[in-house]
């Protein structure tokens, strides 16, 4: 089958070629379906140097003319929604259900809530009597901001930084997942339509080591938004150290779904069957160690395997597809290692891979697809308990007191998010305090309010996202004090 697309990068508002290219391969046929530029440091440089030289014209850009920029943005991405949706879930193997419903509004709605966001001042001034002196403070953006971005949620992650990023009057250098470039590429189509000036946003496609380190490294660029793996955001943080660069970094997540007695079960099942395996459990906020009170645990784990049962594997552009393809085959591997090791450890398998067989179409046969996966009888010590899987896998364990639960939930290297089910006010109050992720769901998961703080504790992270988080990262505060 011959390439389809072969993307280029988006320097100073022009689309330039590189000499070599990374195979990318669609998830649903395991075929090679895209060719993304190999960049390297020459082209890094050439973005940040744009980056650059945009720079002083974009910050001065009135707040308001900035604001309708990113709204005409918003505008032509939801105009070509249903494209950009396609393309998503065949880059990424997600539904494309989902790129339609979650992913492609979102990415959308970014540009939007930055748009407005940078039109409200919050800034005010102090009188200093005994020194008759006013003391007032300025916010202003940096210079080039490096943003880089992992591979399960592309468009979304991605516009997530280059929306404040560029609302706050920076201009950016991006680099999207090697796996997943088609949607950034696409949105550069946009930007000039849209009436973005020429270098404020530019895009290189390529290796995380080669381009992604080259924008970590650069000398011009004072500040690194970063998505992605724990191991990833520590070397960033080694390699940027020698700049003292400003660091955003939204890492790995282990999360507990922890379930009291109490919990409306007929809520909490089908939400939490989401929260295991949706986008193929391929989001950072997933929950991987379910544990439930022990006596409801067999009530509960009769009716998760149950419901789990009836999710559909299968292409993603199939409307009825409601889990699709895993992004890579070393990354299928690597997850059914994970099964495959709670299995010789003496766990039990209770539904999906080398429990049911998945059955697929001819067309599909070479695609990266599994069965979703629930294990119990699983110590806290396993692998499969502490490492981030970041796939269909499960694991449900009993607990009896609420002490237990709690040492046991924080009983990980990792602190992203954790979901807590439960009809007990006081308990959940208690229990808040106490557990250690940066977003705790009660009685729900995945319910975003992009006014609140996102990150994560540990080795979820350093920083906050959101409204205000995102707009104190994206610029800096300055005190200025005027004696009178
Ligand atoms: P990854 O760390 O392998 O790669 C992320 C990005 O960094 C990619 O663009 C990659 O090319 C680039 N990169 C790789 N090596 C680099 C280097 N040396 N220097 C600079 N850039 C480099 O992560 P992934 O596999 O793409 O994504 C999955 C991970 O992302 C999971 O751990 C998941 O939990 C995490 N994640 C976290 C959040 C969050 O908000 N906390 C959200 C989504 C995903």
């Amino acid at each position: 089958m011959p390439v389809e697309l072969v993307l280029q990068n988006f320097i100073d508002g022009q689309f330039v070629g590189t000499e070599s290219h990374i195979d990318s391969y669609n998830p649903s046929t395991g075929e090679v379906y895209a060719k993304v530029p190999d960049s390297g440091e020459a082209d890094v440089n050439a973005a940040v140097q744009a980056a650059k030289a945009a720079f002083p014209g974009w910050s001065e850009t009135p707040a308001a003319e900035r604001s309708r920029i990113l709204n005409r943005i918003a505008d032509l991405i939801e105009t070509h929604l249903e494209e950009f949706a396609q393309a998503e879930s065949r880059d990424q193997g997600k539904p494309v259900s989902l790129a339609r419903t979650v992913d492609i509004p979102r990415a959308v709605y970014n540009f939007r809530f930055f748009a407005t966001t940078i039109l409200h001042k919050t800034e005010s001034a102090t009188y200093l009597e005994t020194m008759q002196a006013t003391n007032y403070t300025v916010r202003t953006p940096l210079g080039v901001a490096g943003l880089i971005s992992p591979w399960n949620l592309p468009l979304y992650l991605l516009t997530w930084k280059i929306a404040p990023a560029i609302a706050c009057g920076n201009t950016v250098v991006c680099k999207p997942s090697e796996m997943t470039s088609v949607t950034a590429w696409m949105m550069c189509r946009l930007l000039n339509d849209a009436g973005l000036p020429q270098g404020v946003v530019n895009v290189v496609f390529g290796y995380g080591p080669k381009a992604g380190e080259a924008i970590v490294k650069h000398p011009d660029v004072p500040l690194v938004s970063f998505t992605g793996s724990t191991l990833i955001g520590q070397r960033i943080t080694e390699k940027s150290a020698p700049h003292c660069k400003k660091l955003s970094l939204e890492l790995g997540g282990k999360n507990p779904c922890i379930i009291f007695a109490d919990a409306d079960m007929e809520k909490c099942i089908p939400t939490v069957v989401r929260s295991s395996f949706a986008n193929q459990g391929e989001v950072c906020l997933c929950s991987s160690r379910i544990f439930v009170q022990r006596s409801v645990y067999q009530q509960f784990l009769q009716k998760f395997v149950n419901a789990t049962s009836k999710i559909q594997v299968g292409n993603p552009a199939d409307p009825m597809t409601t889990m699709g393809a895993l992004i890579s085959k070393e990354h299928l591997n690597k997850v059914k290692g994970y099964v495959n090791l709670a299995y010789e450890e003496g766990a039990t398998i209770l539904c999906g891979e080398g429990k049911d067989e998945l059955k697929l179409s001819d067309s599909l046969k070479n695609g990266y697809y599994m069965l979703p996966t629930v294990i119990t009888d699983v110590r806290d010590s396993s692998r499969c308990m502490q490492e981030e899987i970041f796939g269909p896998v499960t694991c449900v364990v009993p607990f009896d007191t609420e002490d237990e639960v709690i040492s046991r939930a924080n009983n990980v290297k990792y602190g992203l998010s954790a979901s807590l089910w439960t009809q007990d006010v006081s308990r959940t109050m208690r229990m808040c305090r106490k557990l250690e992720a940066g977003t705790i769901w009660t009685n729900c998961w995945m319910v975003r309010d992009l006014n609140m703080p996102f990150g994560g504790m540990k080795a979820s992270g350093v920083g906050r996202e959101g409204f205000k988080d995102s707009v104190e990262f994206f610029t800096e505060e300055k005190t200025v004090c005027i004696k009178h």
